[in-house]
């Protein structure tokens, strides 16, 4: 496992991260258990403002979606970025953060009446339009609300993005955003400057997510520009804003060869005002919306080794007190992660195992096929890059509770999530008073 952030190995040979012991922190907070490296997730903030906002006066906008709750809202508020939301419960945890709301910016590609007005009365910065119902449903509430709502367009470029190439599709096969290519875009920016209740401050795309082709924000960017001078052509509009999306590519596994922030945003930025200057058009403002480059490096996940099972011949199955329930993104995505054994990090590589998660589901293995030393029930697994779309996407299949999180720094440990005991997973339960009689008559009719 390559080591990242604040990891190393201390005197007793056990991963630390953020100045901790892991094999303490497994103790003491118990495991699966989420552990985040601050200094590492501000450091990825501060790569992101000085490459986009510090050089070139653009927008960052972290992406709650990868990863978020109330600690972690706190400080991306003090790094200086802004957030982009998309619902309501993300809103919601963002409001109640204290998140300051002018540097909210509210996605979605289904937006419910409420989320709308509450995305309002909030006062968020932006609201993404993302299709023509929404436009027109938003128009009617903040004329009900008595507001103007700033707003993007949400546009589909064509443009897909891939870990390690970009395709340009001409895809309108999408369920997010307006095409530009069929038209549809046009037609949504036409419709918005008619409505009343809505100001119309530029346009936002999002290419893919895991990119490590820089070319292709580049050919985004073009494909951008091209339409805002378009539009300004047919309409004498001029977009203010542009929003570029996310997507920037991480180190999850061997291969994985990330771009430096920096490099993104010169030729992103670049491109951009290459095109500006080709159509003699102003440099709009520019925002970015980083999520896994931000918090995917900086977490890992710890597990404790339990049942192993060796298939003579076939597979060494290590099974761990977690999978897909705390990570869902190798049944989801066949995702690769690596691995290390925290409480031995001295002892080389002896055995190929797969690692197993402890659902009822065969497709529930974290890791098919890793180099570790022999494993015994009670080691410490230690899973990399997991800061991103675990936790968010974390589920309680087979009521398993949800683990903890702990924010890492100096030495210091500090719980921002608390583990889920039994009592949480039936909360929300409730036995109608018809089935406690119906239980009664059951029983006393045998
Ligand atoms: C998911 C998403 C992002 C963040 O993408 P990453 O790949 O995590 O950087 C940004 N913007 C939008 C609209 C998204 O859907």
């Amino acid at each position: 496992m390559r080591l990242q952030g604040t990891m190393r190995v201390n005197d007793k040979n056990h991963l630390e991260i953020g100045g901790c012991d892991t094999v303490d922190l497994a103790r003491e907070f118990g495991t699966p258990l989420y552990v985040m490296d601050e200094a590492m997730f501000r450091q990825n903030c501060r790569a992101y403002y000085r490459a986009f906002t510090e050089a070139y006066g653009a927008e960052v906008i972290y992406a709650s979606k990868t990863l978020t709750n109330l600690a972690v809202c706190t400080i991306v508020e003090q790094e200086g970025l802004g957030l982009d939301v998309v619902s309501g419960g993300e809103l919601y945890t963002a409001a109640r953060a204290r998140f300051p709301m002018e540097r909210v910016y509210f996605h979605g590609n289904n937006k419910s009446p409420e989320e709308l007005r509450m995305a309002l009365e909030y006062k968020v910065g932006r609201i993404v339009v993302d299709n023509r119902y929404e436009l027109e449903m938003l128009n009617a509430v903040a004329g009900e609300l008595g507001v103007k709502a700033k707003i993007m367009l949400r546009l589909s470029p064509g443009v897909e993005a891939h870990t390690h190439e970009y395709i340009k599709t001409g895809q309108i096969d999408s369920k997010f955003g307006l095409a530009i290519e069929n038209g549809m875009a046009m037609t949504g920016v036409k419709r918005a400057l008619e409505l009343p209740n809505v100001q119309l401050k530029g346009f936002h795309c999002h290419i893919g997510s895991q990119i490590f082709e820089l070319q292709s924000y580049a050919h985004a960017a073009e494909v951008m520009m091209t339409f805002v001078n378009h539009v300004y052509q047919e309409t004498g509009y001029t977009a203010e804003e542009l929003n570029m999306g996310g997507g920037l590519g991480i180190y999850y596994y061997q291969g994985d060869q990330p771009r430096p922030v920096k490099e993104y945003a010169d030729v992103m930025m670049g491109a951009i005002r290459a095109i500006a200057a080709e159509f003699d058009l102003p440099v709009p403002k520019v925002i970015v919306e980083p999520g896994r480059s931000i918090a995917g490096p900086a977490g890992i996940t710890l597990y404790t080794v339990g049942a192993i099972k060796d298939i003579p011949g076939i597979r060494k199955y290590v099974a761990v007190d977690g999978g897909m329930g705390d990570n869902p993104r190798p049944a989801l995505y066949q995702s690769k992660y690596e691995a290390c054994v925290a409480n031995r990090m001295n002892e080389q590589p002896a055995e190929k195992v797969s690692i197993a998660g402890k659902c009822c589901e065969s497709g529930d293995m974290l890791i098919w096929d890793i180099e570790l030393p022999p494993l015994q029930p009670g080691d410490i697994l230690a899973v990399s890059s997991t800061g991103a779309y675990n936790y968010s996407m974390s589920m309680n299949y087979n009521r398993l509770p949800r683990p903890a999180m702990v924010l890492v720094n100096n030495g210091r440990a500090d719980l921002i999530v608390r583990r889920e005991d039994y009592a949480d997973l039936i909360r929300n339960d409730i036995i109608p008073e018809r089935l406690r009689s119906t239980v009664v008559k059951l029983a006393s009719s045998r």
